[in-house]
């Protein structure tokens, strides 16, 4: 140790790097990996470093950061690799050089975690104390019964609400709802009981949730009653578009609550009947005055009307 000594506290960080190469005892080498202020030679001692438990102690105890991530990549032990996701949290005194240190260290243990092994994930799920490292644990669970179950029994609020955010059950969605209150989006995407997105059409307190539910919405007697009574002129012209009775969209074209409904329903009621495919006939031609034609030149108007459906269009054709 005595005859490395000098070289390892040389202040250039190059005469170090120098000695470390030399180096084969192994604590002096553990202690520099540790301790050396210096990127560059910290990680080149940690990759001499030959034992898994010397890796541990770099990444438990250690100064450097880098130097924790060479020991990560290094360690084989997937037990191991948990152990250092679970356990490391932001509040370690000692480790305040950098504040989110532990995070980059705990997710880049998670990362080199085998995420098709469920009973690992659920671990890190459960046992985690980083929000962001057990969160993405619970992002790769399959297991409905494991996610209803850390929805039910899972210790803090937004731990619950991420294993909901993962189920697609839809009894449960609802149920898990009717808890808490009110719906997210996450529940409407899973919802298609028509009834419940009609309550949620009318009784959401925002308006893009109103939105996503009537856009999910087939039932036509319900979207028929969104389209006449729903107060909120987005969701009328939404549920507008999503109903093929004629009957209701002709008498909406007449009656509807504005003109922008009535136009609507007017539009969707002749796409229904032509299916968008007009026998169109001219019914009116005219030529542009030849004192006050535009930049392009001459042209004509043409007007059409559908011969099946009545509705009438019109083109300007320059020449
Ligand atoms: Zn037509």
């Amino acid at each position: 140790m005595g005859l490395f000594k000098p070289a390892l506290q040389h202040p250039n960080w190059r005469k170090r790097m120098k000695a470390v190469e030399r180096l084969t005892d192994e604590k002096i080498l553990l202690q520099i990996a540790k301790e050396d202020a210096d990127d560059a030679v910290a990680k080149a001692a940690t990759a001499k470093v030959s034992t898994q438990k010397m890796l541990l102690e770099i990444v438990y105890h250690g100064y450097n950061l880098e130097a924790a991530f060479v020991a990560i990549e290094r360690i084989t032990s997937q037990e191991d690799l948990v152990d250092i996701a679970i356990t490391l949290n932001y509040l370690v005194p000692s480790q305040i050089r950098h504040k989110d240190t532990n995070y980059k260290k705990a997710n880049l243990a998670f990362k080199r975690l085998n995420v098709n092994n469920q009973n690992v994930m659920i671990r890190v799920a459960v046992k985690a104390k980083m929000d962001e490292i057990w969160m993405s644990a619970i992002k790769t669970i399959t297991d409905e019964k494991i996610l209803m179950w850390l929805a039910v029994e899972g210790k803090e609020d937004s731990k619950r609400e991420a294993a909901i955010e993962m189920i697609t059950d839809e009894k449960a969605i609802i149920q898990f709802a009717r808890q808490r209150g009110y719906y997210t989006e996450h529940d409407i995407t899973v919802i298609t009981d028509q009834h419940i997105l009609k309550e949620i059409a009318y009784a959401s307190y925002e308006l893009y949730y109103k939105k996503l539910a009537v856009k999910k919405l087939e039932n036509q007697s319900i979207l028929a009653d969104i389209a006449r009574n729903s107060k909120e002129g987005d969701l009328r012209t939404i549920a507008i578009e999503k109903l093929n009775d004629k009957n209701i969209l002709a008498e909406i074209a007449e009656r509807g609550d504005s003109a922008y409904d009535r136009s609507c329903a007017k539009s969707r009621w002749y796409y229904l009947v032509c299916n968008g495919k007009h026998d169109n006939e001219i019914i009116y031609e005219i030529d542009s005055d030849p004192d006050f034609y535009d930049s392009f030149g001459s042209y004509r108007t043409i007007g059409y009307e559908c011969k099946k459906c009545g509705m009438r269009s019109s083109e300007v054709i320059h020449y």
